[in-house]
């Protein structure tokens, strides 16, 4: 299957060639009227560079169906606009739009529902958990609750990690959406979605030359029976002997089933096992329908056993997650650590976004998380109080030590009066076999977990965009708190700083407990500075109740300060000119 942009004009040439260079084994192709039938089935992705209404024409008579249908993206011959026409969830034409996006620093304009409304895709989910949708007709409905409710309560027979919009339920009874391999669980049959995972392991007997048509047939009546569904079957066991039997290899190829097969030794070590003379006659095996089923799907409860119709024996067991993967080296944890940026989401960059959507766990302080609602959905949130830092980190080492991902959060940038730098002190004083920076994936944990900083806007940048440019020269930021820094420190740096002329940015300037720590700043900082220098206060930057004033240091304590607050203190030469407060950086302006 492959993938072809289509142009019309030169510029939209150039545009392919670009593209290309992202997908290099895409084919370009002058785009004309009558070559589409040729390729509709032949590709997986179509771009197409020009207007949308070409398209439209193009494809419609061609389109069949979302669960076979390809990608379909449209984009503007400038390259603007990467429109996910067809196929947005199955096909990866939302996903492509994205990356799309991304590389030619255009927008994407994605029109699902659920990719709008930050809501799971039941599609998508379904088939990134390996879930086979029973009936398509029920998923505009089901999808439209989800949508209008926000919500879908589902039960799971499977124990998958759900997203948070997914609440459990456990009644079947109850459910909108039921994870099963059962065919009914509840009795009134009302537009309940059922999504099959495909865990039953099938142990088939046959006699030689049975055919695919009657395997299928028992399979199926079987099945049925024991109201098991048919989409669930994920392979078939037998003995080595019998994985050629042609009426099996039809069958399995048929459905796309994989054939397990077991030699007699390895038959004959299951024991609990009822013999059959005439099969260890024939095979040398004492069993072959129930045994195989247990070995290939490591549950030696079987669901269904030995059945026998005609020329098919027929056994079922669900599958286990085998003991190889139970044994297979933790998965290399990684810490993010993000910085969210002082308050709307506008203000967060797609990279920290991305790091947030990738992470299985996110850890953060209360009021941090609660300006992030969109972005936690379906994540496992741990929120802590403001002076748990140490707690935070810890948290999220342990986590990544166990193979997860985490991103731990703070306002800002992570790395400035946060909790980037702890982090690193933490891993500092642990104890792992390796240090390096570039550690292969699937490597134990004796090294520690990848770590990744990504950076966010810091509140002086915040708050001296608010203000006009108040820091275009030198400047030092001082945190007025003195929890973790004696405060004779924090008046060296002040008086140091101020006879300097640097312009100074306080940081968490006042809290209930320290309330004289801004008037002690202030007249150390008078000693230098003239009591007409501009002043800056910005509270709750880029969030609800933002307030900004500009003040001069003689009156700067007048005005309400809090831990929400932060203070830029012009240098000597810094000049408010209608209503922005502004340090010149030298440059002659005439
Ligand atoms: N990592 C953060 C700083 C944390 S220290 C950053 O890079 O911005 C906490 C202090 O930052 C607060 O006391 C306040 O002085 C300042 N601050 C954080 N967010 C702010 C905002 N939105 N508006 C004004 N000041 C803010």
């Amino acid at each position: 299957m492959s993938k072809s942009i289509f142009y019309i004009t030169k510029k939209a040439k150039s545009l392919a060639d670009r593209i290309k260079s992202l997908y290099s084994d895409a084919n370009i192709i002058k785009y004309k009227s009558g070559l589409l039938p040729n390729e509709w089935d032949r590709n997986k992705l179509f771009i197409f560079i020009m207007a949308t209404g070409i398209v439209v024409r193009a494809i419609a008579p061609l389109i069949k169906d979302k669960k076979t249908d390809p990608a379909v993206l449209v984009i503007d011959d400038d390259g603007n606009y990467i429109i996910s026409l067809l196929s947005g969830h199955l096909g990866g034409a939302n996903a492509i739009a994205q990356q799309l996006s991304n590389f030619l620093k255009a927008q994407p304009v994605i029109t699902t529902a659920s990719d709008v409304n930050r809501l799971t895709a039941i599609d998508l989910w379904s088939q990134n958990n390996n879930l086979i949708i029973e009936d398509w007709s029920l998923l505009p409905h089901i999808s439209t609750k989800l949508l209008d409710n926000k919500h879908l309560k589902v039960f799971d027979e499977s124990n998958l990690q759900l997203p948070a919009e997914f609440k459990k339920v456990n009644s079947p009874e109850d459910a909108d959406l039921l994870i099963t391999n059962k065919i009914t669980l509840h009795s009134k049959n009302i537009n309940k979605l059922y999504l099959r995972p495909k865990n039953i392991v099938l142990g088939i007997g046959c006699n030689s030359g049975t055919t695919d048509e009657e395997i299928e047939k028992v399979i199926k009546e079987v099945l049925d029976e024991n109201n098991l569904s048919f989409s669930s079957v994920c392979s078939i066991a037998t003995i080595v002997k019998k994985a050629s039997e042609e009426g099996l290899l039809a069958f399995a190829k048929k459905f796309g089933i994989n054939i397990d097969s077991f030699t007699p030794e390895e038959i004959n070590s299951i024991t609990d096992i009822e013999k059959s003379e005439a099969v260890f006659k024939a095979t040398g095996a004492k069993a072959v329908a129930e045994p195989s089923a247990i070995l290939a799907s490591c549950n030696n409860k079987l669901l269904i056993r030995k059945q026998k119709r005609g020329n098919v024996t027929v056994a079922a067991a669900e599958k286990r997650p085998s003991k190889h993967d139970n044994s297979s080296p933790p998965q290399k944890g990684k810490i993010y650590v993000v910085g969210t940026g002082p308050g709307d989401i506008e203000h967060i960059t797609p990279k920290a976004q991305n790091a947030l959507k990738e992470s299985e766990f996110i850890i953060g302080y209360g009021t941090y998380l609660e300006l992030i609602p969109d972005l936690l959905k379906g994540k496992k949130v741990i929120s802590t109080g403001m002076t748990e830092e140490i707690e935070r980190c810890k948290k999220a080492i342990e986590l990544a030590n166990e193979g997860k991902s985490v991103s731990i959060i703070s306002g800002g940038d992570p790395g400035i009066y946060a909790m980037a730098g702890l982090i690193f002190e933490l891993l500092s004083k642990m104890e792992y076999a390796g240090k390096t920076k570039t550690i292969k994936p699937n490597a134990s944990k004796s090294y520690p977990p990848d770590i990744e900083i990504i950076p966010g806007i810091s509140a002086l940048n915040a708050c001296a965009s608010r203000l006009g440019a108040p820091l275009m020269h030198d400047f030092a930021s001082i945190s007025l708190s003195d929890r973790l820094t004696p405060w004779e420190v924090i008046t060296k740096r002040l008086d140091v700083a101020a006879s300097s002329d640097f312009v100074i940015i306080l940081y968490n300037p006042k809290s209930k407990g320290r309330v004289e720590h801004i008037n002690i700043a202030v007249s150390i900082i008078q000693k230098y500075r003239s009591p007409e220098t501009p002043v800056g206060l910005v509270k709750q930057a880029m969030r609800e109740g933002e307030t900004v004033i500009i003040t001069d240091l003689k009156h700067l304590i007048e005005h309400e300060i809090d831990m929400q607050t932060t203070i830029i203190i012009g240098n000597s030469q810094t000049f408010v000119w209608d209503g922005w407060m502004i340090t010149p950086r030298g440059y002659r302006v005439v």
